[in-house]
């Protein structure tokens, strides 16, 4: 019975994933490199909690209850006692690496490890740990708290009691799980940022403004959030990272990062979280940059 949950990298989904686990009553340890990245973390996920109060979705108590269970570190022993572990860390195959070979020493022998990864090889990832059966991609969306869908995915030498517990956990944090088959990107990523990416490609080449591609996709194709606006959500260099896994793991042009969106990756202007992307969110309102 799985009562312990360790979550790696308190970024965006670290954050999301260890905010549900622990909502669905689960103990958790939750790390980063650095403490002010945990203390940044536990201050946005008290704001998104009291948010699912206001909502009547949590009482106070459920509210309270569920930070008591959530145990912030920087050290990887206090990982010991975890039946599973999910790695959010940084969308980097080196810093990826980096963390399993870390905490795999730590690790109870049937502890069983999860990638949040949006397209890296889950059979390499698991190559890299001492347990690739007791290995698998779980990938959650974005905002975690909001979204009902988790990807499963199997490496090759992924044992079927691995999914089978998986499955149930995402199923307790009242998610619905699909499977999809380890292949770069994985199912959602695979449609939506090659579309994301055409949407760069869109406003390099002067064919719209941000305004115009964003409000085109939603008015015209119904989608929620404009592309662009969508970009600056997930983070562009997660965006470029995952255009850069299907271009390299697939060797087909068609998946070419748009080099408007390298541009904005190397000057820093990776999307919300820097507060300025395609929009800049310095003021109460989002505004275009081109
Ligand atoms: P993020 O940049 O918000 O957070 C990453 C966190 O990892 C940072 O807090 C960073 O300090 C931490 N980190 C870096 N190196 C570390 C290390 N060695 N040990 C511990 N922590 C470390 O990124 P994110 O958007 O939360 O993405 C995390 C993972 O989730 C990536 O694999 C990404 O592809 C995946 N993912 C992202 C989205 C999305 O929409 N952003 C959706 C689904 C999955």
């Amino acid at each position: 019975m799985v009562q312990k949950i360790g979550v790696i990298g308190a970024g965006l989904m670290g954050n999301g994933i260890a905010h549900v686990c622990a909502v669905a009553g689960y103990d958790v340890v939750l790390a980063d490199i650095a403490e002010d990245r945990l203390t940044a973390a536990m201050e946005v996920m008290g704001r998104n909690l009291d948010r699912q109060v206001r909502r009547g979705l949590l009482d106070d108590i459920g509210r309270i209850e569920s930070v008591q269970r959530i145990k912030t570190t920087t050290d990887y022993a206090d990982f010991s006692d975890c039946d599973m572990v999910i790695e959010a860390a940084t969308e980097n195959e080196a810093v990826k690496r980096q963390v399993f070979e870390k905490l795999v020493p730590h690790l109870r022998a049937d502890a069983m490890i999860a990638s949040n990864t949006s397209s890296i090889s889950i059979t390499r990832l698991a190559a890299t740990t001492d347990r690739p059966g007791r290995f698998m991609g779980v990938h959650f969306m974005n905002p975690v708290p909001m979204m009902s869908l988790v990807e499963l995915i199997r490496g090759i030498a992924t044992e079927e009691e691995t999914v089978a517990a998986f499955k149930e956990m995402t199923q307790r944090l009242g998610k619905i799980p699909v499977s999809a088959e380890d292949f770069p990107a994985f199912i959602v990523n695979r449609i939506l940022l090659p579309m994301i990416n055409e949407a760069i490609y869109t406003l390099y080449e002067g064919v719209g403004s941000v305004e115009a591609i964003d409000n085109g996709m939603k008015l015209g194709a119904n989608h929620p959030m404009g592309p662009l606006e969508l970009a600056d959500f997930i983070g562009l260099d997660t965006c470029l990272a995952v255009m850069q896994v299907l271009y390299e793991g697939l060797a087909d042009t068609k998946y070419r990062p748009c080099p408007l969106l390298v541009k904005y990756v190397e000057a820093g202007w990776l999307g919300r979280k820097t507060n300025r992307g395609f929009y800049d969110y310095n003021g109460p309102d989002p505004v275009p940059t081109r």
